[in-house]
């Protein structure tokens, strides 16, 4: 990787950071779902209204660094209009880029491919993906019929 490809994965991040995409109020949900990451203090809320069993909306709040903020607001860009198994199938991609292990060729990333640059950065990996696992969290306890409960990483 070159460095032009780093400030261009920085860039990216830097944009949701400044501009986060799910960052709203949604009063009609089916899923909500927190996360917290100790190590770096990153707190997310989030909120999914669910329709034909694909994701019809979604709302993020998180406060934290920039990385765990542009990774919720990329998730939110994402997964609008996935079904269920397939928002699963983006987040194991996304785990795999970030261990440093191949992706699932047939997704289309977009801008999450910018995560990929977090992996040379191990204590941020647990940032960029603390909205998948409380996503992910939140849709097997719906799917359970569960109440969810607040998700931490440690
Ligand atoms: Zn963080």
């Amino acid at each position: 990787m070159n460095e032009n490809l780093d400030s261009l994965y920085r860039d990216i991040i830097m944009e949701h950071y400044k501009y986060p995409r799910g960052k709203k109020k949604l009063d009609d949900f089916d899923v909500t779902s927190e996360g917290k990451n100790p190590v770096c203090g990153d707190e997310i809320e989030m909120k999914v209204k669910l329709k034909d069993g694909k994701i019809e909306d979604i709302s993020i709040d998180c406060l934290g660094c920039a990385i765990s903020v542009a990774s919720g607001s990329m998730l939110a860009d994402a997964i609008r209009g996935k079904s269920v198994d397939e928002v699963k199938r983006i987040a194991s991609t996304i785990k795999a880029i970030l261990k440093g292990e191949k992706p699932d060729e047939d997704l289309e990333l977009g801008d999450l491919e910018a995560l990929e640059g977090v992996k040379k950065f191990p204590v941020r990996i647990k940032c960029a993906l603390l909205s998948w696992t409380t996503l992910i969290e939140g849709l097997k306890n719906w799917e359970g019929g569960k109440k969810s409960e607040v998700i931490s990483t440690e």
